[in-house]
């Protein structure tokens, strides 16, 4: 049977509070994509969580919090995360720290790991479920694992309906990708994943970001070469289509759907995971998609086209 889908009402986000407490997982918005939330300190909760999704357990989850506070609850607070969060948070930037020993969160939610990446969403239905729990929330995107991030309340119930407990409504995601990953390291700032939060904006507090050391410690375990695909194959950087192809189009180059007539990146962002998902309903033979530029969000747009287009074993 699949989850009831409730519009994140005062109301709906008390049962979801009820429905975590008691071990259950909840889908709900952030400002970046669906989360599927369930007590980071639960690890019974944690292995379901990775159940449902099919996730690898090597692949460790953020831990969503209320803000500076609750963070320093779990992990170490070094001056450059505090300098970040500060600026950024509530936001979409994530960052990796320290793990404090004696944290309440299951071993499982960060992999066994020393370190725990935490962040703290914008979306007003994820704050208020998490002001509500009063706890930290392990929540990646609401969907199977290696496709398509959800961005509506629909498409977690097509992922993943018959898997979660509830489905908050809180409409479609304003940013549209996934957080920006940055690991903290003494004065250094590492960044991991680009996401919802571009360089541009990170790099006056940090300086330029360092490129993640594939053997170091911190290097994102869960940075898989094939993610977010779609059933059809992707062919990157197409100026124009192929026969059997629909296009996903960007500024000029028009395509059967367009992230963004006018060229803007953001709207781009926001649009990329329904746009794809929307393609491949088609069943196209292959899905192409216009040069999207290296600059500011199309770092992340980039980032999760690669991914979309890497063959999948
Ligand atoms: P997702 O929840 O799927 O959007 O992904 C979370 C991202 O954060 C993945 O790329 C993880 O590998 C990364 N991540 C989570 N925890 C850690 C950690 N402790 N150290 C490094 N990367 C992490
Ligand atoms: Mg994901």
């Amino acid at each position: 049977m699949s989850a009831p889908i409730k519009p994140a009402t005062a109301e709906a986000i008390t049962e979801a509070a009820d429905i975590l407490r008691r071990g259950g997982l909840v889908a709900m918005p952030t400002e970046t994509v669906y989360g599927l939330a369930a007590d980071a300190a639960n690890a019974d909760a944690v292995a379901r969580l990775y159940a449902a999704k099919g996730r690898p357990s090597f692949n460790p989850l953020i831990a969503h919090v209320t803000g500076p506070k609750m963070a320093k609850t779990v992990a170490e607070w070094p001056e450059l995360g505090a300098k970040l969060a500060g600026t950024y948070w509530p936001g979409p930037l994530t960052l990796v720290l320290p793990k404090k020993p004696d944290a309440a969160i299951a071993d499982i939610a960060n992999a066994g790991l020393d370190s725990l990446a935490l962040r703290a969403p914008a979306h007003p239905a994820a704050r208020a479920l998490l002001a509500e729990f009063g706890k930290p929330l392990v929540a990646p995107s609401a969907n199977p694992s290696g496709s398509i991030s959800p961005t509506t309340a629909r498409h977690v119930a097509d992922g993943l309906g018959d898997k979660v407990d509830l489905i908050l409504d809180g409409g479609a995601c304003p940013v549209g990708v996934e957080s920006t990953v940055v690991a903290i390291d003494g004065d250094t700032a590492i960044l991991l994943r680009p996401g919802g939060l571009d360089r541009v904006q990170i790099e006056p507090i940090t300086g330029p970001l360092a490129r993640p050391d594939a053997d170091a410690p911190l290097a994102s375990p869960g940075m898989l070469k094939s993610h977010y695909a779609p059933d059809a194959r992707v062919r990157l950087n197409a100026t124009e289509k192929r026969p059997g192809e629909l296009l996903i189009g960007f500024g000029e180059i028009g395509g059967d759907l367009n992230l963004s007539e006018t060229g803007d990146l953001a709207e781009a962002a926001t649009r990329l995971f329904a746009a794809l998902r929307e393609i491949d309903s088609r069943h196209p033979d292959a899905i192409a998609v216009a040069p999207i530029p290296e600059r500011g969000l199309g770092e992340a747009i980039n980032d999760r086209l690669q991914r979309a287009a890497a063959p999948k074993d």
